[in-house]
Parts: C-alpha cells; structure tokens; sequence
C-alpha cells in the first residue's frame, strides 16, 4: 500500500505515456516515477546518505510544495516505492 506524502490518503499507480506515475485518490497529488530515477536514486543511496541525497529528494518534492518532515517521509516511501517499480520490470503482469 502507498501513500501520499501530502494528505496520507492512498496513492494507485498509474501508467501515462509509457511512464509510471502515483497518484492520490484523496488530494490528486501526482508523483511521477521513472526507471532513470530508479538508477539515480538508488546509487544516491549507495553511495551516499548524506545531504546530496537528500537535495535531490528536495527539488523532487519541492513540486509538490511539501515541508521537510513531509520530506523525509518522502525518502522512505522512494525507496520502497523504487523496489517495487524495479519488480514490476522483471514481471509482465501485476496483480
Ligand atoms: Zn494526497
């Protein structure tokens, strides 16, 4: 289950133009995901867990005008948000 880093209401995947976006029943926050960033983001961790990772999430969120604590929540919910796009490559079919 996903949920908005705005509102906390339930975030549904949803497929536009060939790319993978979240968005949230509740608030329509729309959050777009891409295999690039899946890569980017995931070496960021890698590498690094300090300030530069987290000031590529902050322009990511600052779309979405979010505060810091909204932030970090942001971060976690990346991670697992970026697993689960990186599953859905290896398979076909979800659900
Ligand atoms: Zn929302």
């Amino acid at each position: 289950m996903k949920f908005c880093p705005k509102c906390g209401g339930i975030m549904l995947p949803r497929e536009e133009d060939e790319k993978k976006y979240l968005v949230c029943m509740k608030c329509g926050y729309k959050m777009r995901l891409e295999v690039e960033d899946k890569n980017k983001y995931k070496l960021s961790y890698e590498v690094s867990s300090e300030k530069k990772v987290v000031t590529a999430k902050a322009s990511q969120a600052a779309r979405g005008g979010i505060t810091p604590e909204e932030r970090e929540m942001l971060q976690e919910y990346y991670e697992i948000l970026l697993e689960e796009l990186a599953e859905e490559e290896s398979e076909s079919s979800a659900d």
